[in-house]
C-alpha cells in the first residue's frame, strides 16, 4: 500500500480550506505534517486534531511573503521534524476589482503571497532536498493559472506566475530525486469561495444559493470541488512512486469523479 510513513511535510495555508485538507491526506498517509499560516489559531487546531488522531503535527506561524519569516520556519520545521521532504506550496489569497480599482497595494498582495511565497518557500527547502536527491514540491496555483476571465486579473496574474514557476523548476530540477507539480482547481468549496460569493451578494443584492449559481455558471463548473478532492491529486503527486511525474499542471474542473 502506497504510504508516507518516514516522510516529513510542510503545508503552507494549512490552517483551513484546501490546505487543511491536504495536511489530514498526507498525515492519514503516514507523513509527519507542519501546518502553516499567519495566524496561529486554526493551524494549531488542526495540529492538536491530527494529533489527537494519532499523528504527528505542528504547527508554525509565518507569512510566506516575508522572507526572513520564511527562513525562519525552514529551521523551526527541520528542528521540530528533523528535514523536510515534502512541500504544500498552498497559501494563497483572492480578490476581485476591475483594472480601474485595483490598487498597487493590492496588485502586490496577490504577487507577494501568491507567487513570492511559493518561489520563497520552494528556495528554503531546495538545495536540503538536492542534497538528499528526494523532494516532492506541490503548488497550489488555479485555473486561473491558466485562463483569464473578468475582474480577477491581479489573481490571475500571480497564479500564471505560478505555473510558470512550477514549469520552469521541473526542467532545472531534472535529475535531482526534486519532483514539482501544480494543481489548478476551479471553485472549491473553502472560506476563501465563501468570501467570494459574500461579494458577489454585496455588489448584486443577489441571494447566497443565486451567487453561487451566477459564479458556478459564469465558471462553467456544475458544482463546487470538495476540498478533499484537491488533497487528494496532492497526495498522489507526493508519494514515493510519483517519482516521474514531473512539471504536471493538473486541472479540476468539478466534472471528474473521484
Ligand atoms: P482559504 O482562504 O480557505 O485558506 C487559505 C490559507 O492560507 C489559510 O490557512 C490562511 O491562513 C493561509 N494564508 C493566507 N495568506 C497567507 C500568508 N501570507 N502566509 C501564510 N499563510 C497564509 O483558501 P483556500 O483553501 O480556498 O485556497 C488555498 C489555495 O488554493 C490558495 O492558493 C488559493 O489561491 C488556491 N485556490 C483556491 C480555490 C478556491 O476556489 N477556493 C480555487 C483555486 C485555487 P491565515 O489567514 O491565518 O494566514
Amino acid at each position: 500500500m502506497s504510504s508516507l510513513v518516514g516522510y516529513n511535510a510542510v503545508i503552507t495555508g494549512g490552517g483551513r480550506g484546501i490546505g487543511a485538507a491536504a495536511a489530514i491526506a498526507l498525515a492519514e498517509a503516514g507523513a509527519k505534517v507542519a501546518v502553516v499560516a499567519r495566524n496561529e489559531g486554526q493551524v494549531v487546531e488542526i495540529a492538536a486534531e491530527l494529533r489527537s488522531n494519532g499523528h504527528e503535527a505542528f504547527a508554525f506561524r509565518c507569512d510566506v511573503a516575508d522572507p526572513r519569516e520564511v527562513r525562519d520556519l525552514a529551521l523551526s520545521a527541520r528542528e521540530a521534524m528533523g528535514r523536510i521532504d515534502i512541500l504544500i506550496n498552498n497559501a494563497g489569497t483572492a480578490t476581485s476589482n476591475p483594472i480601474s480599482r485595483i490598487t498597487i497595494a493590492e496588485w502586490r498582495h496577490m504577487m507577494d503571497v501568491n507567487a513570492t511565497g511559493t518561489f520563497l518557500c520552494t528556495q528554503a527547502v531546495y538545495d536540503s532536498m538536492a542534497e538528499r536527491r528526494w523532494g516532492r514540491i506541490v503548488n497550489i496555483a488555479s485555473i486561473a493559472g491558466l485562463q483569464g476571465d473578468k475582474y480577477i486579473s491581479a489573481y490571475t496574474a500571480a497564479k500564471h506566475a505560478v505555473v510558470g514557476f512550477t514549469r520552469a523548476m521541473a526542467v532545472e530540477s531534472k535529475g535531482t530525486g526534486i519532483t514539482i507539480n501544480a494543481v489548478c482547481p476551479g471553485y472549491v468549496d473553502t472560506p476563501l469561495t465563501d468570501e467570494t460569493i459574500a461579494r458577489i451578494m454585496h455588489h448584486t443584492g443577489k441571494s447566497w444559493q443565486e451567487s453561487l449559481t451566477s459564479l458556478l455558471e459564469q465558471a462553467g463548473q456544475p458544482r463546487l470541488i470538495r476540498a478533499n478532492e484537491v488533497a487528494e491529486v496532492i497526495l498522489d503527486f507526493c508519494l514515493e512512486e510519483a517519482l516521474g511525474r514531473t512539471g504536471e499542471i493538473v486541472v479540476l474542473d468539478g466534472t471528474e469523479t473521484r
